[in-house]
């Protein structure tokens, strides 16, 4: 009959639920208390062209250490604050710091490459989202593709009207938008019969596969089809030669990962320019 009980009704006093939650609400408490203390920093990554490994652009990640937790993981606490209050403070946090850099960029270079964010399926999917962002980019006088917005392939599937809405808004006034980890959410053929954005990132479990027979045939297949809707490619967590090398034979065009470039403080990415 113990046995039996296990596993139903009882969650609450499993230890391992209970140390789940409590973590769960210290980041949530330290990351309020981060977000007002402005603790939190964006690094950038570079990008690069497969074909000469020249520098295309960069994609802003958040990095977050606190006193107590020490350094936090945003694929942990990015999930935290979406299941909390704190989603969307926290992205229009990383956006108003991510904009500041990229002022700071367009000011004092000439070339301006572009600087992708990566926006939670909540915000992205919220009525006000689009016109907020495009009324940032007026205010402090920047150009549409001094940005490129990453989503996730959640954003797409789940059909949301205000989403589809916010994309469409965006993309008519020259925001680019890229589905990011591309292959990893509950992709369906028919979703990519009407794939309405600028640019697939082949997430890296795919490109870690790269080298096999079957993995190169999943690469191989993604590139081709984007080519033929005229979208671009980014090959994901490069880390080999080898994966280089492979990628560049089957014609991607734009590739990140520690073998270029890891994430670095923003204004050491920008001085590669
Ligand atoms: P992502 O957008 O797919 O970002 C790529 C992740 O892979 C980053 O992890 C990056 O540091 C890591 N990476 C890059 N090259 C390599 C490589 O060659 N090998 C390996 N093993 N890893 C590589 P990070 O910074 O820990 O971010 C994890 C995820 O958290 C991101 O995945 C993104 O989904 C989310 N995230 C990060 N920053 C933000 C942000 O500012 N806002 C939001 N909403 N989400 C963010
Ligand atoms: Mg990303
Ligand atoms: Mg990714
Ligand atoms: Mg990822």
């Amino acid at each position: 009959i113990a046995g039996k009980r296990r596993g139903t009704g009882v969650a609450f006093f499993d230890p391992e639920h209970q140390r789940a939650m409590q973590r769960r609400l210290d980041i949530e408490q330290r990351l309020k208390d981060a977000l007002q203390n402005d603790n939190i920093e964006i690094f950038l990554q570079p990008k690069y062209t497969v074909e000469d490994s020249r520098l295309s652009g960069f994609e802003a990640l958040v990095r977050w250490t606190d006193s107590d937790l020490g350094r936090v993981f945003p694929d942990e606490f990015v999930a935290v604050a979406e299941q909390s209050s704190l989603g969307f403070e926290l992205d229009k946090y990383v956006i108003g710091v991510f904009l500041n850099i990229v002022q700071e960029n367009a000011a004092n270079n000439r070339k301006v490459l572009p600087i992708a964010v990566n926006i939670t399926a909540n915000h992205f999917a919220d009525t006000g989202f689009g016109v907020f962002l495009l009324n940032e980019l007026t205010k402090r006088d920047l150009h549409p593709s001094a940005i490129e917005l990453e989503i996730t392939e959640g954003v797409i599937m789940e059909r949301s009207r205000t989403a589809y809405e916010n994309l469409a808004l965006l993309r008519e006034n020259g925001i680019r938008i890229a589905i990011d980890d591309f292959g990893t959410g509950y992709s369906s053929l028919s979703y990519l019969r009407n794939l309405e954005v600028d640019e697939l990132k082949i997430d890296r479990s795919f490109i870690e596969e790269v080298l096999t027979a079957h993995g190169s045939a999943l690469v191989q297949s993604v590139i081709q089809i984007a080519k033929a809707f005229g979208i671009t490619v980014v090959a994901e967590g490069v880390e080999t030669e080898d994966q280089l090398n492979a990628l560049r034979s089957m014609g991607c065009d734009y590739c990140q990962g520690y073998l270029l470039a890891r994430p670095m403080p923003a204004a050491q990415a920008l001085s590669l320019l």
